[in-house]
């Protein structure tokens, strides 16, 4: 009689891992495929305020309604229930009957023109019954949402805030799942009649039980991630990370479930009228008119059609919604492309690079060898990130990427593995590798090229391994994947691997999850698992920035050894000067989404062109001995524009010291006259022969404590009196 009452696990669950990988500092940087990386940036800082940041993930429905209505049954089930309420509400005005108006000429008739959808055994008019039960019907199915779904998140949230919380309430919601729903409410129904709201509020309870064990996984999930973590260093409330950190993550679950509890809220309702527990007579309801056709299936079988045929639509309008909430993107993941994102964009790459193809014929590239030309990409619907970017490796050699944050060094990166965040594309221009344009490549082609032909090491070691599985299972599954081996010889392998990383216990590493291993041995980890399909080309995104500076210097050493003894290929993405003086045969300093410098290291860093390169080495401690070390380093006043900022001229224009008249034009790369290296500045030339220096800017006297003076408490304190006044 009772439907099932346990919640459908969500489609779409919090993937809570996503959450974590805002960490692409030049996305955020950069503009709209930034979006989605900033769009996270206030929950995982913890500093947004005001209800509307407390709650700005329930907000996320808002983002999903575009798919919503992009989903015909979606729509058509929304403009259903939206049609069904409001003529449910307005039916005192409009129908043409009451409901307990009886027609005696007109018992058991089909549909007439005085009685549109026909009557039933006692004349009364089935259209003015219909419409005037759906208010009910559909108002106390959502109380059971209201009461279950409601109730069902807060105790998860309850529980995942604290271990002995959550057995409690793990308990009793065990103790409640195990009790029979039939029973309960029939026996509610002897205690309180045929109230329907209360015996929809207590069938809310019931299966608040099931939703619970739903949204528990993801709600702890959520309260492991690092941004919960610093939101507890900050001292914020436990209830104000469950609503402002943990509440978002779970709104798609939420409406999800609302809408299946919904439609299940419905059919049980009908069961229960069916047998005689709905609404008292003559009030009409769903259940109970369709309990009353059944008494004359064969005399008058059409009356069985009307009421059977709404309650039907409503509860696929209903599913329908549900079906299409669950396949929107989580709040949590919104950045991530979905499949049909990934066809369009796919589509729209394939388009723009053979139209740059066109107007640059496809130079073959040795094998082993990347060529980047000319290289665009972009957020569909016009705004651009990285603009004309070219640049080479040859095999054996490692290319830095350097630059600040938001100067669109990851992006080009991503671009070369067809992994760009979702909505942003390669607009234009040529990645040739193997003799094939990658640009316009299809997914399909892409995945043959990943991991065998070019691999990925993140700043963040833990992205590439999945903390389920030991390192061995990854390990071995990613070789047997991609050298089609055995798992004798996988396994073989996978050892090697360990120990060609310098891990000296490889095989006792292989049994261990990737938790029990620290930071510098996940990165090397990481580096083994990006060497199982034996790539020529490493993609490396700051490898060494979350890893401590012994560490770093390990892993470093690591990927020269790796250079020289496999003849591979690495780009290194890096803001760290240092690194590439110590691993990069070749570097292009990106500014503003565009290569501004790029050459051989030696000679950029012995005698840079481009002011920008001139004061990122002003700027860094190393690029100084201690002979010549300045009392104070330079900085680099004001920020990258956005890529809606960029001038028309030099992007650089608005920081450079050196910026005069002629750098309101457009800048071209032009030969710096060393090597093959190229500089994007109209005062290269001059700046090389009058040999200027980026020069420190002043720094407000008050800011700078004069920690020589004997009596630095006194200076101070002075200056923080300045500072007052
Ligand atoms: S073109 Fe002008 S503004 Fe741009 S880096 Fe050169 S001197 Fe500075």
């Amino acid at each position: 009689m009772i439907p099932s009452i346990a919640p459908v696990p969500a489609t779409a669950p919090a993937n809570a891992e996503n959450a974590d990988k805002e960490t692409d500092t030049d996305a955020a940087g950069v503009g709209a495929g930034a979006g989605a990386a900033t769009a996270a940036a206030p929950a995982a800082t913890g500093t947004g305020r005001g209800p509307r940041a407390a709650f700005g993930g329930l907000f996320a429905p808002r983002m999903s309604s575009r798919r919503l209505f992009a989903s015909p049954g979606a729509a058509a089930g929304i403009i259903w229930l939206a049609a069904l309420v409001a003529a449910s509400l307005t039916a005192p005005w409009w129908l043409p009957y009451k409901t307990e108006d009886q027609d005696f000429t007109a018992i058991l008739s089909g549909p007439t023109a005085a009685h549109w959808l026909g009557t039933d055994e006692l004349g009364r008019d089935l259209l003015s019954r219909i419409f005037a039960a759906a208010a009910g019907t559909l108002g106390t199915s959502l109380i059971t949402v209201i009461v279950g779904v409601g109730l069902g998140t807060i105790l998860a949230m309850v529980a995942a805030a604290g271990e002995r919380t959550e057995g409690v309430i793990s308990r009793v919601t065990e103790v409640m799942m195990s009790l029979p729903g039939t029973v309960i409410i029939l026996a509610v129904i002897g205690a309180v009649g045929t109230n329907i709201p209360v015996i929809m509020a207590i069938l809310g309870v019931l299966i608040s039980a099931g939703i619970y064990r739903v949204m528990l996984g993801q709600a702890t999930s959520l309260q492991s991630q690092l941004y919960v973590d610093a939101a507890k260093v900050d001292g914020v409330s436990t209830l104000a990370i469950s609503l402002r950190h943990v509440l978002p993550g779970l709104s798609n679950t939420i409406v999800v479930q609302s809408a299946l509890i919904f439609a299940v809220g419905m059919l049980i309702q009908a069961g229960l009228a069916f047998i005689g527990f709905g609404p008292p007579i003559p009030q009409p309801s769903w259940g109970g008119m369709i309990q009353g056709a059944s008494q004359h299936v064969y005399d008058a079988p059409w009356l069985m059609v009307p009421t059977g045929a709404v309650l039907a639509l409503t509860v696929l309008a209903a599913n329908a919604i549900g079906n299409a909430l669950g396949k929107a993107p989580n709040a949590a993941a919104s950045h991530l492309p979905s499949a049909a994102d990934r066809r369009r964009r796919t589509a729209a790459s394939a388009s723009a690079a053979a139209s740059a193809s066109a107007a640059a014929p496809e130079t073959p590239a040795a094998p082993g060898r990347l060529s980047v030309r000319g290289l665009s990409v972009g957020v569909d619907g016009g705004t651009p990130l990285v603009t004309d970017v070219s640049f080479d490796v040859e095999q054996g050699t490692v290319l830095g990427l350097v630059g600040e944050s938001g100067c669109g060094k990851t992006m080009t990166a991503l671009s070369l593995l067809g992994l760009l965040p979702s909505g942003v594309s390669v607009t234009g221009g040529q990645i040739l590798w193997d003799g094939r344009n990658l640009a316009g490549a299809t997914e399909t082609a892409m995945a043959g090229v990943r991991g065998r032909g070019i691999a990925l090491i993140s700043q963040e070691p833990m992205r590439a391994l999945d903390p389920m599985f030991t390192v061995g299972y990854q390990l071995v599954s990613a070789i047997r994947r991609l050298r089609k081996t055995g798992k004798a010889q996988a396994r073989a392998e996978a050892l090697s691997l360990l120990e060609k990383v310098g891990i000296v216990d490889a095989g006792r590493i292989l049994t261990t999850y990737p938790h029990q291993i620290s930071g510098g041995m996940a990165q090397r980890v990481a580096i083994a698992l990006a060497l199982a399909g034996r790539p020529r080309l490493l993609v490396a995104d700051e490898p060494t920035t979350a890893l401590d500076v012994t560490v770093q210097a390990e892993i470093l050493s690591l990927l020269r050894t790796l250079v020289k003894d496999t003849g591979m290929s690495v780009v290194m993405v890096t803001h760290d000067l240092g690194v590439v003086a110590d691993i990069c045969d070749t570097v292009a300093v990106m500014y503003a989404g565009q290569v501004v410098e790029s050459g051989r290291t030696a000679n950029i860093l012995d005698n840079p062109r481009h002011p920008y390169t001139l004061a990122l080495l002003a700027a860094d401690p190393h690029a100084n001995t201690a002979a010549d070390m300045p009392e104070r380093l330079a900085t680099i006043s004001g920020q990258v524009p956005q890529p809606k900022d960029w001038p028309a001229g030099c992007r650089f224009m608005a920081r450079c010291q050196f910026a005069g008249s002629a750098c309101v034009a457009p800048v071209p790369l032009v030969p710096s006259g060393s090597d093959d290296g190229v500089v994007r500045c109209v005062k290269a030339d001059e700046l090389a022969v009058e040999g200027l220096e980026w020069v420190a800017t002043e720094v407000p006297a008050r800011r700078v404590p004069d920690v020589r003076s004997a009596d630095s408490t006194v200076s101070t304190s002075s200056a923080v009196e300045k500072d007052r006044a």
